[in-house]
């Protein structure tokens, strides 16, 4: 129903948000030396999860309007060990998701959206095509945890947009 509805690639069930961002990191192969550029705004776990790889968290500053990370920050974090960049859509607010795929292009570099609560929110693009939010980077986390959109008291999910990883995916 979620893949169907919103357009996100295979989407697996997971225990939680933390466990979904978690899994990404073990999907983008997270080691000890490389780098994770995280909003500095947000829960724990969008961090933890790469920290916990042995990942350095590089943090990017809120925009001036609202606590999304803010895009024009992001390039000048990156260096040759960078691996991730991972966004968080706010209370359901979009980043500017054209410029950090575009960035994530220029760079090599994988997105992994902590869409933890934004379910059902949406990102328009340069274009003015309407996209779900968590149907854009290469991988998306959700929560369905009791203080989120949707809530089945815990749970959550992740969003294989990229095909590479979805057997990899359903083996962790
Ligand atoms: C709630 C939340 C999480 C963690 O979700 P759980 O399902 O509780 O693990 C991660 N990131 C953000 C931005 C959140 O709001």
């Amino acid at each position: 129903l979620l893949e169907e509805r919103f357009g996100f690639g295979k989407c697996l069930l997971t225990t939680s948000c933390t466990d979904a961002l978690e899994m990404a990191a073990i999907l983008i192969d997270i080691k000890k030396g490389d780098e994770g550029i995280v909003p500095s705004y947000t829960f724990v776990s969008t961090a933890n999860a790469f920290a916990l790889r042995g990942a350095k968290i590089v943090f990017a500053d809120s925009r001036a309007d609202c606590p999304n990370i803010d895009e024009h920050r992001i390039e000048a974090l990156i260096t040759s060990r960078t691996k991730a960049i991972v966004p968080v859509h706010y209370a359901g607010v979009a980043c500017n998701m054209d410029k950090i795929m575009q960035l994530a292009e220029k760079y090599g570099l994988f997105v992994v959206e902590d869409a933890a609560q934004a379910i059902d929110s949406y990102y328009v693009d340069n274009n003015g095509s309407k996209k779900a939010l968590g149907t854009i980077g290469h991988l998306a986390a959700f929560s369905f945890q009791e203080t989120k959109n949707i809530s089945c008291g815990e749970e959550g999910m992740l969003a294989n947009n990229d095909p590479v990883f979805k057997k990899r995916s359903e083996v962790i």
